[in-house]
């Protein structure tokens, strides 16, 4: 058997791959979302994904994220942010941005928070992004703060939960990493019933997300195929 080596083979293998998943893991996979990841990948792969029926895709880099979404501004795609967010680029990220993936700290959130006030896109939904690994540089927020963080997010104007969003760390079984997270958003759905999604599961490890609830799969290379050297 050869690998798929078109955008529209890789789509269709993985989309092939998440639905068995999903049949392995008793789910409707109506009910997860995928998020085609397009960073460091050109306007018009964006473009190709939008005519293969892609309307979800995720972005790491602002700047990256702002040019592309500017070049595609006419199609109707959602434009999800996943990766680390300066406070000082939360506004302009909601230029683009229907859902951030990576709010870890309650300075991001008031700065959202602020920013949709004054903002066109309400409300802005937002997953808690947590660090699974015990280095603070990471990104996202410890086990510690979690439901403090929550809070600060159930209280501010503008911003809805969606629930918890984890990258496995390396070195570690990835669906005991996934099932951390699915612990974490039971505590979170304790504080805040609707906030039931899971941001979880990338190329190499979107099955086991899936066996622990993952709703929302962010892909990049195995769909895009290999991203080019970072520009
Ligand atoms: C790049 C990236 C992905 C997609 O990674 P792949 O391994 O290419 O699927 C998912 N989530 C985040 C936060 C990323 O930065």
């Amino acid at each position: 058997m050869s690998a798929p080596d078109t955008l529209a083979d890789r789509l269709a293998a993985t989309r092939a791959r998440i639905g068995a998943a999903a049949a392995e893991a008793g789910r409707d996979p109506a009910e997860l979302r995928t998020i085609v990841v397009t960073k460091f990948h050109p306007a018009s792969l964006v473009r190709e994904l939008y005519s293969l029926g892609v309307r979800d895709v995720g972005e790491s880099r602002h700047q990256e994220a702002q040019q592309k979404s500017d070049e595609l501004a006419e199609l109707d795609l959602s434009w999800h942010f996943v990766g680390q967010l300066q406070t000082n680029k939360a506004r302009q990220a909601l230029s683009y941005a229907r859902v951030i993936h990576s709010v870890d700290r309650p300075s991001l959130v008031e700065a959202l928070a602020a920013a949709e006030q004054i903002g066109r896109h309400k409300p802005v939904d937002v997953f808690l992004q947590l660090n699974l690994t015990d280095d603070p540089g990471r990104g996202g927020v410890d086990a510690a703060g979690l439901e403090s963080l929550a809070e600060t997010v159930v209280m501010a104007e503008g911003l809805r939960l969606l629930g918890v969003m984890a990258v496995a760390p390396l070195g570690e079984e990835p669906r005991a990493a996934f099932a951390r997270v699915r612990a974490a958003s039971e505590r979170v759905r304790a504080i805040e019933p609707a906030a039931r999604f899971i941001s979880a599961g990338m190329s190499g490890d979107f099955r086991e997300a899936i066996l622990e609830g993952a709703t929302h799969l962010r892909i990049g290379s195995a769909i895009t195929g290999n991203r080019p050297v970072r520009p």
